[in-house]
């Protein structure tokens, strides 16, 4: 998969390493790692639930004790809303451009939260949506979390929306004939000869003339 990736931002032309820069290296691993875990090295403690994460180290959630080794490093604090993960804007704005991404205010204080969550479908009216997983969001956002901002903007990511896109198209089209009927007139419209090929039509009116003979016997012939 990570070939298969790396091979695809090659071929589109962009220079080797151009995605991984964008981003600083501890983000990625930041957003898989679950907190609020019980410490694995500090279970019998009353303080060991981990909310914190070293920027510097990228070695996974810290509860406070952990983080007592990591004194001189960029530890950031990682804060729940509705069991989903967030972090403060004024502590993440420092090393991350969050741009586009929807902020929330949350126990007063601003917040973005670090990854998609999941949700029903949109409600019908909902103007402005994220790119990436369609939560309804303000008008003026790209993204719900920090985690769509990555997958939004990488280069990969306009393929993958048109093959999804593709993908839904003709999954409702047993379902949804109205649908369908207007995906069918956008293909004709940018793909389909005005003419039909001169091949299928000279065959289809030979076939005509000669009904009464067998479709074997004229392919036997002609070996
Ligand atoms: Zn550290
Ligand atoms: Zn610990
Ligand atoms: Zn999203």
């Amino acid at each position: 998969m990570e070939l298969k990736l790396k091979n695809r931002r090659i071929m589109g032309g962009g220079g080797p390493g151009e995605e991984e820069d964008k981003w600083p290296p501890w983000l990625k691993p930041l957003l898989k790692t679950s907190f609020f875990v019980q410490c694995k090295h500090h279970a019998d403690s009353h303080k060991s639930e981990c909310n914190m994460y070293c920027l510097d180290c990228m070695n996974g959630a810290l509860c406070s004790l952990c983080l007592s080794y990591h004194r001189d490093h960029h530890a950031i604090q990682i804060r729940r809303s509705s069991y989903h993960d967030v972090i403060r804007v004024s502590e993440i704005q420092k090393v991350l451009d969050i741009t586009g991404v929807q902020t929330y205010i949350i126990n007063s204080a601003r917040v973005v939260f670090l990854n998609e969550r999941p949700q029903p479908r949109p409600g019908k009216g909902v103007t402005n949506t994220c790119e990436v997983c369609e939560r309804s969001l303000l008008d003026s956002f790209r993204f719900c979390s920090l985690g769509c901002k990555i997958n939004g903007t990488s280069k990969d990511w306009t393929t993958k929306k048109k093959k999804k896109q593709r993908g839904i198209a003709s999954a409702s089209d047993s379902e949804e004939s109205y649908t369908s009927t207007s995906e069918k007139s956008n293909t004709m419209r940018s793909f389909t000869p005005s003419t039909p090929p001169p091949i299928s039509y000279r065959s289809a009116k030979r076939r005509k003339g000669i009904p009464h003979r067998a479709p074997f016997g004229s392919l036997i012939l002609e070996f």
